[in-house]
């Protein structure tokens, strides 16, 4: 199974990128293309004068404002990052230079999965963290989902001390955690140990692919969808007040 969506950081030669607003969550962010302002620093453009030079030895700095186009929304992004220069096949099969961009900083950040309305404040909040640091650090983004999961645990009363066989209260870990969790909900307990596994990787240093933080998000966002957004109570509900509306009418 492919693993989760993807969230390029990555484009050439100009902005194509187009992520869903985290404003109104129906328009997408577009980058304005007037907006798109690459400079070579002085640094960069003395180092042409040298024999050796290489156009790999290019490097750029970018921004680009991305607005949604959702006219009554409106919302503003600013993108920026570093770029260089690289090789690549032309269209006639003949290896060409190209400018290649990477996106270090997305401010607000697109949602890089579904957070369900009733989230709890403080979940949501680790998780749009987590979308921030994406941008900039991998590892780091995947520790603020750790954070996020730890918040979640928090809202679920999990227990987060326990006694330690000297008769301290000490922090549980987190896998410790989702054991006791998996006492009451094993199918949601089973799923988070990956994420936790993803998060270790963070807090070690370690580098997070983007796929396994990516893969770790879409699953989290469908725990939090299953513990937040119950779409078969829902539909009981719903179900139940058609019943309710219609039955008086008929008598
Ligand atoms: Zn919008």
């Amino acid at each position: 199974m492919p693993l989760a969506i993807a969230a390029p950081k990555y484009f050439s030669d100009a902005p194509d990128f187009e992520y869903v607003c985290p404003e109104c969550n129906v328009g997408f962010l577009v980058p304005d293309q007037n907006t798109f302002n690459k400079i070579e620093p002085t640094h960069s453009a003395a180092a042409h004068g040298h024999e050796a030079f290489d156009p790999d030895w290019i490097e750029y700095r970018f921004s680009v404002m991305c607005v949604c186009n959702k006219h009554d929304c409106g919302e503003v992004a600013f993108v920026s990052g570093k770029g260089s220069v690289d090789q690549r096949y032309g269209y006639d099969g003949h290896p060409e230079y190209y400018e290649h961009f990477i996106i270090k900083s997305f401010v607000p950040s697109p949602h890089l999965c579904y957070i369900p309305p009733e989230t709890p404040d403080d979940v949501e909040r680790q998780l749009k963290k987590s979308f921030s640091l994406y941008w900039v650090e991998v590892s780091a983004a995947a520790n603020a989902l750790r954070a996020s999961l730890e918040a979640l645990l928090d809202e679920l009363k999990v227990p987060a001390q326990q006694k330690s066989k000297k008769g301290d209260t000490i922090r549980m870990s987190l896998h410790r955690r989702l054991d006791a969790w998996s006492d009451t909900h094993k199918d949601h307990a089973e799923l988070c140990y990956s994420l936790k596994e993803v998060g270790n990787l963070g807090s070690h240093g370690e580098t997070v692919k983007a796929k396994h933080y990516l893969a770790a998000l879409e699953i989290y966002s469908y725990v939090l969808k299953q513990l937040f957004e119950n779409d078969a109570q829902k539909m009981k509900e719903l179900a139940k007040s058609i019943q309710e509306e219609i039955k008086p009418k008929k008598g």
